[in-house]
């Protein structure tokens, strides 16, 4: 059957979206609400958001298995002024102290020079080397492309890799430091260099981000350090974003696989599996917000030397497990932001995140929610245990670091989701990939690729990426 996307006109959309995660969701709500494009959006699955997986039960918990919190970048903060949101916003307070977990004991992180001094994450030799790789007295990089490893080494030295670094990489990527490229993971940090030392780049390039500060009245302002989401979850801006787009008239398809996609003279045919059988669209521009092994598939035939480079981006499988304990089984007073473990500690939970700590409403009275990550390209075995196995796991961790060790609590297990292939990783050699995809893409004018594997995997990125790539197409549709 052809879909004619709109009876009076009988003309091809001007683009079809494929995928309803914010990074299809965001261009499509650019095309449509600020140009007023003909559109239409097709998701694979029952539901939009994509990687956003807010859930919550009768008991009163509120969790998240998939982004937990973001950072309020300008560019998210007015999409969800925009889609109706302003009043949903929720920021955890910035001062809540993030730990690292280090020879059995929570420490941390510095907040400010004088505590970066008496912490005792690093060693006296650790700090000096730390402090005088960012102050510029660093050895010039080798040839060839760095990795994560090898780049913060030769600037941080080796014990900030192991203790800082690499904990932090595991709460992004849930990545090997080893394998990531430090120009392609860390764009921003790595350009920091060029401006003579880390802490130089990090100050002159925080005076340029004031100066671009959006100066839009009608936008939250927020403090440093604080972490966003909404009331119900962040699952409530992709629903808003489809909501708006429906009220336009634009169709938000659910269930809708893209299975082909095939270009005729200047219009692209894409048909799909739906609930109700096969649909075509027609459509002059396509752009393609699913993952790389999805995207890959889908330009096989079409694009193979693109579709053989998507096709190298590595995606680990990664375990989010929401558990909530009696607030008395802690060891600790549990305000903060949550821990993250190096992984010479002997614990196999990447790190936890105190849920209820940081935005309220999010478990009953008494109780604390802990969203815990597992797994990881540094522990492939995860992907073969059963769910029971991995809280068994993850409490066994919990009762090394946060827990008290003797406690008899079992823990009540609100949701395990295992993400079979969690988070694109920017390995050595993806900005090469990146370069063949955007050259095979010339060949084909009105094709999109935009999806978090370019630009950064954080919320903020994929909606500034999105908006960039909003205006590509709006060009190319004029
Ligand atoms: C476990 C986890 C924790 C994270 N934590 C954070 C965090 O705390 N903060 C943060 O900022 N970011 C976090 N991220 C990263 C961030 O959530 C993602 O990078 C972002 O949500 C990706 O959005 P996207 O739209 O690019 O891709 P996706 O959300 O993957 O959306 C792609 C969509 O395409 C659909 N699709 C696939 N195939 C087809 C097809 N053939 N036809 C139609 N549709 C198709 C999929 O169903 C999906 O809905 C996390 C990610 C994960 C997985």
């Amino acid at each position: 059957m052809t879909l004619t996307p709109s009876s009076e006109e009988n003309q091809p959309l001007d683009t079809l979206i494929i995928g309803a995660g914010i990074s299809g969701l965001t261009i499509a709500h650019e095309l449509v609400i600020a140009k007023n494009y003909r559109i239409l959006v097709a998701e694979a699955q029952d539901r939009v958001g994509g990687a956003i997986t807010s859930a919550k039960n009768d008991e009163g918990y509120l969790w998240e298995e998939g982004p937990n919190s973001f950072q309020p970048a300008p560019e998210l903060l007015r999409l969800a002024v925009q889609v109706g949101l302003k009043d949903e916003l929720v920021l955890a307070d910035g001062k809540l102290p993030r730990f690292v977990f280090l020879n059995g004991k929570l420490n941390a992180l510095p907040m400010s020079p004088p505590t970066a001094i008496t912490s005792k994450i690093l060693t006296w030799g650790g700090k000096i080397r730390l402090a005088l790789g960012a102050i510029g007295f660093a050895r010039p990089a080798m040839a060839g492309e760095e990795s994560v490893d090898q780049f913060f080494s030769r600037i941080l030295g080796k014990q900030a890799v192991e203790r800082l670094v690499a904990p932090f990489i595991s709460g992004v990527y849930a990545g090997d430091p080893k394998r990531l490229s430090a120009k392609a993971a860390f764009s921003k940090i790595a350009k920091l260099e060029t401006y003579g030392g880390l802490l130089s780049g990090a100050i002159l390039s925080s005076k340029e981000r004031k100066a671009q500060k959006l100066n839009e009245p009608n936008i939250p302002k927020t403090k440093a350090g604080e972490l966003g989401s909404f009331r119900q979850g962040i699952q409530m801006l992709p629903e808003a974003i489809a909501s708006k787009l429906r009220e336009t008239g634009t169709a938000v398809k659910q269930k809708w696989t893209l299975r082909s996609l095939e270009k005729q003279g200047d219009i692209y045919i894409s048909k799909f599996d739906t609930p109700s059988g096969e649909e075509t669209v027609t459509s002059r521009s396509v752009v393609l917000t699913t993952p790389a092994y999805v995207t890959a598939k889908l330009l096989e035939d079409y694009l193979p030397a693109a579709s053989q480079a998507l096709n190298e981006i590595f995606y680990p499988t990664v375990a989010c497990v929401v558990l909530a304990y009696p607030k008395s089984e802690f060891a600790h007073d549990m305000k903060g932001f949550g821990n993250l473990i190096p992984r010479t500690q002997g614990v196999r939970t990447l790190g936890t995140i105190w849920s209820s700590s940081l935005f309220a409403g999010r478990a009953p009275e008494g109780w604390q929610l802990l969203l815990n990550f597992i797994g990881g390209t540094l522990d492939p075995a995860l992907a073969k245990l059963s769910e029971s196995e991995i809280i068994a796991a993850v409490h066994a961790d919990l009762k090394k670091t946060i827990l008290r060790p003797d406690t008899k609590a079992e823990p009540k297990a609100i949701a395990v989701h295992v993400w079979d292939k969690a988070i694109p990783q920017y390995e050595i050699g993806h900005l090469d990939r990146l370069a063949t995809v955007e050259a095979e893409l010339q060949k084909s004018q009105g094709l999109y690729v935009s999806a978090n594997f370019i630009g950064g995997v954080a919320l903020g990125d994929c909606i500034k990426r999105s908006l960039q790539e909003a205006n590509k197409i709006d060009a190319f549709l004029k």
